[in-house]
């Protein structure tokens, strides 16, 4: 039984559409209107969008509906359903704190609201009866002003025992204009002792060598090895580690053929460069972690034992595992513990 460790998903794609589906009806029925069937929906909600601004546009729709009240409901069924399907041992969710905030209120006060979102989203995943490790990673976000994100670098750093880490979202195609501020909220966050991670090469608009040198991890980073495969020793010397959320890149039209991926995980692998393989939306796409493996295997994408490297990298990279070693370990020396894995 592979346990598996989750370091890219976020709060607002995680919803599966049958959950989704349910809440709208009984409590948003304007959202469901437009669908005779639950089947129409899913179709809609899963579909593979045009271009990654697209794709994002839908988390508008899920984030308007993630309050403080509704979070427990959500992330209840969330953990619940990553414990009994995913086979999840450690699970770092991410979102923008402030998209959640209600959005009557002046910026200032959304900003004093963000705590208590945090905290909610905190308890929330810590109560279920679940024994997933959990932490948080605080999006900044491209829609956002210097003022807001900086206000989620102090949050992330208040907050220690809820968050573990901060990340850049919103398309990274956004960045270019603003790329001197991102960079010196970075630094600012490296500064508190704050962990990073960023949507970076994401898509081949989102190059940005600059920001590479304040990034622990990167959020996809897949045009690196297929565009830029020049920088893969620099990432493998500062142990950098990619996020590759291999459904998405179909989803967003980044791209065309899912085997393309194969040039990634060679170069990487290549580079001694680590990849973890994440699910990103796994809601938006009804795609849980455990297929995203499956799958590449299945495609020929990669082979078996470069699936349990991945696997490995994973609670390498965790921001908050506590543990020395990785679960499959932890399980060996419960159930038998004359075998001895070494996973150095
Ligand atoms: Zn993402």
């Amino acid at each position: 039984m592979p346990l598996h460790a989750e370091l890219h998903r976020h709060l607002g794609g995680s919803v599966v559409p049958r959950i989704l589906w349910r809440y709208f009806q009984r409590h948003n029925p304007q959202f469901t209107q437009g669908f005779a069937e639950y089947e129409g929906f899913e179709d809609f909600y899963t579909k593979p969008r045009n271009t990654l601004d697209e794709y994002l546009e839908l988390h508008t729709m899920v984030e308007s509906v993630q309050t403080v009240e509704t979070l427990p409901y959500f992330i209840y069924r969330l953990m619940r359903g990553a414990y009994t399907f995913e086979n999840l041992a450690y699970l770092e969710l991410r979102y923008t704190p402030y998209l959640r905030t209600p959005e009557h209120l002046s910026q200032s006060e959304r900003i004093d609201c963000m705590a208590e979102i945090v905290e909610v989203v905190g308890k929330a995943s810590q109560l279920s009866n679940t024994p997933i490790i959990t932490s948080q990673i605080l999006c900044m976000h491209t829609r956002l002003p210097f003022e807001v994100n900086r206000a989620i670098i102090d949050l992330a750093a208040q907050m220690p025992q809820y968050v573990c880490a901060v990340d850049i979202a919103g398309g990274d195609n956004y960045y270019g204009q603003r790329l001197d501020e991102f960079i010196n909220l970075y630094k600012y966050a490296l500064s508190l002792g704050l962990k990073t991670t960023g949507h970076l090469y994401e898509t081949p608009e989102g190059c940005y060598p600059e920001l590479l040198p304040y990034l622990m991890r990167i959020g996809h980073g897949i045009q690196i090895p297929l565009l830029h495969p020049e920088l893969l020793p620099e990432l493998a010397k500062n142990n950098q580690c990619l996020e590759v959320c291999p459904t998405t890149y179909i989803k967003t039209g980044t791209l065309k053929d899912i085997q393309q991926l194969k040039i990634v995980f060679e170069r990487c692998f290549d580079a001694g460069v680590d990849i973890a393989i994440c699910t990103d939306n796994a809601g938006l796409h009804n795609v849980r972690l455990p297929f995203e493996y499956e799958n590449l295997l299945t495609l020929d994408i990669i082979e078996f034992e470069q699936l349990e490297a991945c696997q490995q990298a994973a609670f390498r990279h965790a921001f908050a595992w506590p543990h020395q070693n990785p679960p499959t370990q932890i399980l060996h020396g419960l159930l038998k513990p004359e075998l001895i894995i070494s996973y150095q």
